[in-house]
C-alpha cells in the first residue's frame, strides 16, 4: 500500500467536486483497495497517542459556522479490533488506546476526504491522534514505526495542509495565495522530492515558517506519511493548488 499525504483544506471539499477532489480520486485508482485504513488527522490534536477503538467510530462535525448539509454528512465505515490491537503492540508504549465512554470518532479532517475516496465507507477506519506535547522527531519516529501497515494492506492516510493559516485566509475563491505560502510549499516540496529530510524536519528555520505554520496540528500528519516512506518508494505530487490564499492544497503519494 502505499502511504498518502493529503491537503485537506475546507471542510466544503466534501461536498464539492472540484479540480482538487478529483486529483485526490484519480489517486485511488492506482492501487488496490485497502483492507483497512488508519488515519492520522490534524483534526485530533491532544496531549496524547492515542487510537479510537469503537467498533462504530461517530462521524465528528469538528467546526462551526458551516452549512447544515455538511453537518448531514455521515460516514459510517466499521472500526478495526485487530488493527487497533496491532498498532497497539508495535507502538507500545506511547500508544493509549481510549475506553469506549472517552471515544473520538472520524473526524472531518478524514471524511471530508474518505467521502470522495472510499464513498462506500465499506472500509474498516481508525485514527491515530497527534500528541500536541512531543517534537516533531518523535512524530517521525511513530510513523517508521506505523511502515509496516503497508505491508500488510492497510492505507496510512495522514490529513493536514503543508500551508495552513486560518488568520491568513482571503474570502474569495479566486484569491491569489500569499508569497510566503507559495515560497513555504516550494521548499517543503524540494525537500521532499530531492530527499532532504532534515530540511523538513527543520522548517521552523525556514523565514516564512511562522506565517505557513502557525501551529503545528495541520504540519503533523506529513511528517507521519515521511516517517511511513521506504527508500525505494516513488514520490508523487498531485492536488498542487492553493485555497484562499493561505492553505496548500499540495499532496503526496509514496508508494
Ligand atoms: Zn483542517
Amino acid at each position: 500500500m502505499p502511504a498518502l499525504f493529503i491537503g485537506h483544506g475546507s471542510p466544503m471539499n466534501a461536498v464539492e467536486n472540484n479540480s482538487v477532489t478529483a486529483a485526490w480520486k484519480k489517486q485511488i485508482e492506482s492501487f488496490p483497495k485497502p483492507k483497512a485504513i488508519l488515519v492520522i488527522s490534524a483534526h485530533w490534536y491532544v496531549k496524547a497517542t492515542a487510537v479510537t477503538s469503537s467498533e462504530h467510530p461517530k462521524t465528528i462535525h469538528d467546526f462551526y459556522g458551516f452549512p447544515p448539509e455538511l453537518f448531514a454528512i455521515q460516514y459510517p465505515a466499521p472500526g478495526s479490533q485487530e488493527l487497533v490491537k496491532s498498532i497497539k503492540e508495535h507502538l507500545s508504549p506511547e500508544i493509549t488506546v481510549l475506553s469506549d465512554n472517552e471515544q473520538w470518532g472520524i473526524d472531518h479532517g478524514a471524511w471530508s476526504v474518505l467521502v470522495h475516496l472510499y464513498p462506500e465507507a465499506d472500509i474498516p477506519v481508525v485514527q491515530l491522534s497527534i500528541d500536541s506535547s512531543k517534537p516533531i522527531e518523535y512524530h517521525y519516529e511513530l510513523g517508521k514505526k506505523l511502515n509496516y501497515l503497508r505491508e500488510q494492506g492497510v492505507l496510512i492516510l495522514g490529513s493536514g495542509n503543508v500551508v495552513h493559516n486560518l488568520r491568513m485566509i482571503i474570502w474569495n475563491e479566486n484569491a491569489l495565495p500569499h508569497p510566503w505560502a507559495i515560497e513555504f510549499n516550494s521548499y517543503i516540496k524540494d525537500a521532499i522530492v530531492n530527499d532532504k529530510l532534515g530540511n523538513v524536519l527543520n522548517y521552523k528555520t525556514h523565514s516564512a515558517a511562522k506565517y505557513a505554520v502557525p501551529t503545528e496540528d495541520h504540519f503533523l500528519p506529513l511528517i507521519y506519511i515521511l516517517g511511513c516512506k521506504n527508500e525505494s518508494d516513488k514520490i508523487e505530487v498531485f492536488a498542487e493548488e492553493f485555497s484562499l490564499g493561505a492553505l496548500s492544497m499540495t499532496s503526496y503519494k509514496f508508494s
